[in-house]
């Protein structure tokens, strides 16, 4: 079989990769290669940021106006959305998440680019009214410069959005190195920000493994911002470059997300979203609700119409509109699941669902994994405590609303919460206790270009999302203007 052959996009065309070496980009559903992937070295990584400094410096790009960037924008958010449709089939070839979500994704997608285009000429400096007489002092916002944007597999253009729109908004020029399990949707989009019409050079992707092409980015002297978001231990490993260079860092990284169900909530609505909470995607997203914390009075009732729910999930091809629960996006996380399936046990922790490979016909040679459910959790057991990115759901029960917030906060990480609860004051408490960046109440997984997302403790660094993100990618300048102060000479004693 032929597989599809995707090079790099460098200064506004495909560039083939200098060390002449290809990666394969594998189908989860299938365990097959679909295509390969151009292995990026620090030479393509050079070429591009190089395209990407030029870019920022002269030509077209710092000529136009704000307007004129925000319509940009706005014209690549409009051909997302004609596209939108063949962009999630690329991904769910990819990652094997299901058609209904991935497309769901990219018909929101383009809200993001109308959104920030639309913020493009709204960015205003400041007349600051000075202590000293004779000055005028104002502030403009400028681009930081040269972004390298890097991205995880799970939801590879929702993810990139997030960065590129506030960072193209802003003036900024940029690098993406995607994931190399999923790098071919980035690449399909970058024929969409030619026909909206960003000049060459402004977006250019590198693709390649995170050690070589992705290491090599972050190291570039010439970035001066790395967004990032994947597992923490990259994010760390990227934070210690940035500090070594002085670039600045905007980090969104894992979770381990509570979901608390009080007795006073709607049952029914809390079970539903704890199974979409963890199962959704797959498990595999960093928001997923991986430990669901059920009170005492409700505990029994709960748990039987959870398994009720998980049981009856239909598992299968993901491009098929009646799967439920698809594959796990790669071997590596295939094999990193079903381990901690296997720590969870020697833990002590009971398996009440699930528990290991899903054998069913119609799985076929796919990388699945039985949506797991995990009884008699301890908070303090590794599978409370680290990130499984699967469908691993760990509960865990409490009996009043203290002991809730203590296990609801007794963990590294920051990033969502869920609070279910019928009772408004005890909503309000939750949402100021629970030590996490978004706190959902009588919902869970909800996300929106206009709302800032991102990680308290471990979870990550910065807010994506939100009119505030474009000033992740801006610096202030401070400008002093003399209209009438004396300009003493500093050598005459007085
Ligand atoms: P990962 O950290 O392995 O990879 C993410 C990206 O970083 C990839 O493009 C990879 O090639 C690159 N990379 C890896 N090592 C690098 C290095 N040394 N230097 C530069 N780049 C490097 O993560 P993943 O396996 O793709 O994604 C899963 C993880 O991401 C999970 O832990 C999940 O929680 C997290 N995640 C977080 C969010 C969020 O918004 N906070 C969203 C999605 C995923």
């Amino acid at each position: 079989m032929t597989l599809e052959r995707f090079a790099h996009y460098i200064d506004g065309a495909c560039a083939a990769p200098a060390g002449g070496q290809y990666l394969p980009s594998d189908n989860p559903f299938t365990g097959q290669p679909w295509a390969e992937i151009a292995r990026g070295d620090a030479r393509d990584v050079d070429h591009a940021v190089q395209a990407a400094h030029r870019s920022l410096k002269s030509g077209a790009w710092p000529a136009l106006t704000a307007s004129e960037r925000g319509l940009l924008l706005h014209r690549l958010g409009d051909r997302i959305a004609a596209h939108a449709a063949r962009l999630a089939a690329i991904e769910v070839r990819d990652n094997g998440k299901l058609l209904s979500e991935m497309s769901a994704q990219l018909h929101y997608v383009p809200k993001w680019f109308h959104y920030f285009g639309g913020l493009a000429d709204k960015v205003e400096g400041r007349v600051i009214p000075l202590d000293k007489k004779g000055y005028f002092n104002f502030t403009r916002h400028e681009p930081l410069g040269v972004v390298a944007i890097v991205t995880p597999w799970n939801s590879p253009l929702m993810l990139l959005a997030w960065k590129l729109a506030p960072a193209l908004a802003a003036g900024c020029t940029v690098v993406i190195k995607p994931s190399e399990y999923t790098s071919a949707s980035t690449l399909a989009l970058m024929k969409l920000v030619e026909e909206a019409g960003f000049p060459p050079g402004v977006v250019n992707v590198v693709t390649g493994l995170g050690g070589e092409a992705g290491a090599a980015l972050v190291a570039h002297p010439l970035v001066r911002k790395v967004t990032f978001t994947g597992a923490d231990g990259t994010g760390r490993l990227i934070a210690q470059q940035a500090a070594r260079d002085l670039k600045h860092v905007g980090l969104e990284l894992g979770g381990k997300s509570p979901n608390i169900v009080f007795a006073d909530a709607n049952i029914e609505d809390a079970v539903n979203g704890a199974v979409s909470g963890i199962f959704a995607a797959t498990g595999q997203t960093c928001i997923a609700g991986s430990r669901l914390l059920l009170q005492d009075e409700i505990y029994d009732d709960a748990m039987a119409r959870l398994l009720a729910i998980a049981r009856a999930a239909r598992m299968g091809d993901p491009m098929d509109a009646g799967t439920q629960i698809g594959p796990v996006t790669t071997r590596a996380q295939y094999e990193k699941v079903l381990s901690y399936i296997d720590i969870g046990r020697r833990e002590g922790a009971r398996v009440v669902l699930g528990g290991g490979p899903a054998s069913r016909p119609e799985c076929g040679q796919g990388w699945f994994v039985e949506p797991t459910i995990f009884a008699g959790v301890d908070n303090r057991m590794r599978i409370a405590q680290e990130e499984v990115f699967g469908p691993v759901l760990s509960v865990i029960r409490f009996k009043d609303e203290a002991e809730a917030v203590a296990i609801a906060n007794d963990v590294r990480f920051g990033l969502g919460a869920g609070v279910w609860t019928g009772d408004i004051g005890r909503a309000f408490r939750m949402a100021e206790r629970v030590e996490s960046g978004t706190v959902w109440v009588n919902t869970y997984r909800a996300v929106s270009y206009m709302s800032p997302f991102g990680g308290y403790k471990d979870s990550g660094l910065g807010r994506e999302n939100g009119a505030d993100a474009i000033l992740e990618y801006l610096q202030t300048k401070s400008v002093w203007i003399n209209t009438g102060a004396a300009t003493a000479n500093p050598f005459v004693m007085r």
